[in-house]
C-alpha cells in the first residue's frame, strides 16, 4: 500500500456517481426517501453542464404548463429568491447546499470514480480518487446510479452501452442516418459577456482562430441583439472520440471561442463596442457519448407516439434537436429541430441496466437511441430522470429489490411517490387521502373541488386548482375531530414563467429577477379544536416553494388555510390541499 495515500471506506445504500442535475436529483430524492446515499462527483461544484464551470441553461419540455416540477422546481424557485442578478456562483452555492445539508448524503467532491469491484453481475463497490485530499474513497452500496454523463460505470462494470448514431433501419427511425456510425453531437466551451459604460478593446491571443467576415460564421448568430441565445454553436468533437479526445478538443474550442470574440469585437460592427469578455469556459460541456442499454431503448417512434407507457416515471418535451457532428465546421444550419410532442412519457425500463443487476442510470446516458437523446438530454428532463431513479433506488433498498424487480413489483409505488413529491407524470393521477376525500371542503370564494382531484397543475384547458385573492381562505371540515399527521399544499408557481436561468450576457441595466407574482408568500393555518375554538398552528411569512409539506400532530374538527400575500400581488393559485 502506498503510505502517502489515505484509503477511506463508506457503506451506504445508494451510491450516485456524477453530480450533474441528474445525479444531484437522484441523490437528494433517494436521501429524502430514507436511503443512506453517497454522491461521488469529480468537480468542485455540482450541476454538471448547468454549473458555473460550463454555464448551460436548464431547458425542458416545451408548451404551456409543461415545466418540470419536483426537486428541480424547488431549486429554481430558491435561485430566483436568492439570486436576483443571476450570478452563477450563487447558483453553485444553492446546488451545493441542496446536497451538502441534506441529511443522509455523504458528498464526495473532487473525487473521480475510476475503479469498480464486481460480485458476479452486481457492482460491489466503486472507488474514486479525491485530488484535494490524496484520498482513495471506496463506496460500497446496494445499488449504484451512473449519472456521470459519460457513463464511467459502463466500461468499468461491463454494462452494455451504445455510442454513435443508429441506422435508420435498426429501429425504423426516419430521422436517423441511412448507415450507422460512431458520430455524436459535439462539445462546447461557452463565452459570457458583460456590457460596460465605456468602449472596451479586445486583443486576441496569437493562437486564436481568425474569422475575417460574417461569411466565416454562417448561420451562427453573433450580434449583440441576438444574445438572448448563448454561444452553444461553438461546438466540436462529434466526429472525434467524445471521451478520449476531450483535452485536444478543448484546445481547439478555445481557439474558436477567442476567434469568435475577436470577430465580434474587431471585425465588423456587431454592436459590441461597450461589451467585454467576462468569462470563457475551460471545461468543455458535453452533449453526447456513451448511452447505457436498459430493458427498453427509447426511440424516435416512442417519442412520436407520446411515450404512453404503463411504467412512465418522467417525461420529455424538447424537440429532437440533432446537432450536426461537425459542429462549427459544418457550413450550414448547425442543428435540425425535428418536432417532438410535448410532453412524451419516458418509461422506467430505460433507467436501469439490462445486464448489470444493481445499476441505474439517469441523465443524458439513459437507454435511448441517438435521435431520442437529442431530445431527452435537456437538463430539466435529466433532473426528473434523476429524481425517478433516486426514488426507485430508495424503494429497492427498503424492500430488497433489484432495479428490474422494482419495475415489476412496485412501479405504482414509484409513480405515486413521484407524484407525492410534486413530479408530473402525464396521464397518471395522484392518490388523494381518504381523510381529504371524505371531508367537507369549503372556501370564502370559488370552486374548491379541484383541490382534491389528484392533478397538481393545469392540463389542457383545466386549471385543476383554486384561485383567490389574498385574504381568502379554504377549509376542510370533518364530521368528528380527526388526528392529522401532515398537510400538503401545492401552490401555483406559474409554470409558464420565463427567464429563470442565469444569463449568458449581462447588459448594463437589468431588472432583478423575482419570484412569480402569483406564488403565495405568506399564509396561515388554523385548526378548530374539539371545543370549537380556532388556534393558529403554522404561520409562513416567506414561502418560496411550490410544494409545501408540514408535519402536524394535531386533532381538529376543521383545518383552514388563509392566503395572506403573494410575491407580486396577483391572485394566488393552489392546486392541492391535502391532510393525512
Ligand atoms: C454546449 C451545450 C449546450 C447545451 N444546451 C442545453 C440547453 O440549452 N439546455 C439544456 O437543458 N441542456 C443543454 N445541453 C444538454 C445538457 O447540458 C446535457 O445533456 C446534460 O448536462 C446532461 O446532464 P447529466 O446530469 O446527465 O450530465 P452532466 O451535466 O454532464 O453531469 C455529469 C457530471 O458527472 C461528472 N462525472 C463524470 N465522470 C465522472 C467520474 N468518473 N467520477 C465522478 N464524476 C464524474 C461530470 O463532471 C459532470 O459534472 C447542452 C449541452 C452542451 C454541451
Amino acid at each position: 500500500m502506498d503510505l502517502f495515500v489515505r484509503q477511506t471506506e463508506h457503506n451506504v445504500n445508494v451510491c450516485v456517481v456524477g453530480g450533474g442535475l441528474a445525479g444531484l436529483c437522484a441523490a437528494v430524492a433517494a436521501a429524502r426517501r430514507g436511503a443512506r446515499v453517497a454522491l461521488m462527483h469529480d468537480r468542485p461544484v455540482l450541476g454538471g453542464n448547468a454549473s458555473s464551470e460550463i454555464r448551460m441553461w436548464v431547458c425542458g419540455a416545451r408548451g404551456a404548463n409543461h415545466r418540470e416540477t419536483g426537486i428541480i422546481e424547488e431549486i429554481q424557485l430558491e435561485n430566483l429568491y436568492r439570486n436576483p442578478a443571476g450570478n452563477w456562483s450563487i447558483w453553485d452555492t444553492i446546488l451545493y447546499e441542496k446536497v451538502r445539508y441534506e441529511p443522509n448524503i455523504t458528498l464526495l467532491l473532487n473525487c473521480s470514480c475510476n475503479q469498480l469491484q464486481m460480485d458476479g453481475r452486481r457492482i460491489r463497490s466503486v472507488t474514486g480518487w479525491q485530488l484535494t485530499t490524496e484520498t482513495r474513497h471506496t463506496v460500497r452500496a446496494k445499488v449504484f446510479a451512473d449519472c456521470s454523463g459519460d457513463s464511467i460505470l459502463a466500461p468499468l462494470s461491463g454494462a452494455e452501452f451504445r455510442l454513435g448514431r443508429e441506422s435508420r433501419d435498426e429501429f425504423g427511425e426516419d430521422i436517423a442516418p441511412a448507415q450507422a456510425d460512431k458520430k455524436t453531437m459535439g462539445m462546447s466551451c461557452l463565452l459570457q459577456t458583460r456590457e460596460m459604460s465605456t468602449p472596451q478593446p479586445f486583443v486576441p491571443p496569437a493562437w486564436a482562430n481568425v474569422y475575417r467576415t460574417d461569411d466565416d460564421l454562417p448561420y451562427r448568430d453573433h450580434d449583440v441583439s441576438q444574445w438572448q441565445t448563448n454561444f452553444w454553436w461553438i461546438e466540436l468533437g462529434g466526429e472525434s472520440d467524445a471521451i478520449h479526445d476531450t483535452e485536444e478538443l478543448r484546445d481547439e474550442l478555445l481557439k474558436i471561442a477567442m476567434g469568435v470574440w475577436d470577430h465580434i469585437k474587431n471585425r465588423g460592427d456587431h454592436g459590441a463596442d461597450n461589451w467585454t469578455l467576462e468569462w470563457i469556459g475551460f471545461l468543455p460541456g458535453k452533449r453526447e457519448s456513451r448511452r447505457c442499454v436498459g430493458d427498453h431503448i427509447l426511440t424516435q417512434n416512442d417519442v412520436r407516439d407520446e411515450g404512453r407507457f404503463d411504467d412512465i416515471v418522467a417525461y420529455g418535451g424538447w424537440p429532437m434537436d440533432d446537432h450536426h457532428p461537425a459542429g462549427i465546421r459544418y457550413p450550414e444550419e448547425p442543428t435540425i429541430f425535428h418536432p417532438a410532442p410535448s410532453p412524451f412519457g419516458i418509461p422506467y425500463r430505460c433507467l436501469y441496466s439490462r445486464n448489470i443487476e444493481n445499476l441505474f442510470f439517469a441523465g443524458r446516458n439513459i437507454s435511448t437511441t441517438h435521435t431520442t437523446l437529442s431530445s431527452t438530454r435537456v437538463m430539466a428532463t435529466c433532473a426528473t430522470l434523476g429524481q425517478a431513479v433516486g426514488t426507485a433506488a430508495a424503494i429497492g433498498v427498503t424492500n430488497d429489490l433489484s432495479p428490474r424487480e422494482v419495475g415489476q413489483e412496485r412501479i405504482r409505488d414509484v409513480q405515486q411517490m413521484l407524484l407525492e413529491d410534486d413530479c408530473f407524470l402525464p396521464g397518471v393521477q395522484r392518490d388523494v387521502s381518504p381523510l381529504s376525500k371524505n371531508a367537507e371542503l369549503i372556501a370564502s370564494a370559488g370552486d374548491t373541488d379541484p383541490l382534491r382531484d389528484g392533478w397538481d397543475r393545469p392540463i389542457s384547458d383545466a386549471y385543476n386548482g383554486w384561485r383567490a385573492d389574498a385574504g381568502n381562505w379554504v377549509e376542510y371540515r370533518f364530521a368528528s375531530p380527526q388526528r392529522m399527521q401532515n398537510i400538503r399544499l401545492v401552490l401555483d408557481s406559474d409554470l409558464n414563467r420565463r427567464g429563470v436561468n442565469c444569463p449568458c450576457s449581462y447588459p448594463l441595466h437589468v431588472e432583478p429577477r423575482r419570484l412569480p407574482a402569483r406564488l403565495v408568500k405568506a399564509f396561515r393555518l388554523d385548526a378548530r379544536q374539539p371545543d370549537g375554538s380556532w388556534t393558529l398552528f403554522h404561520h409562513e411569512e416567506c414561502n418560496r416553494r411550490r410544494l409545501v409539506r408540514l408535519p402536524l400532530e394535531i386533532t381538529a374538527s376543521a383545518i383552514r388555510l388563509t392566503i395572506e400575500e403573494t410575491w407580486g400581488g396577483e391572485p394566488a393559485g393552489l392546486f392541492s390541499l391535502e391532510v393525512r
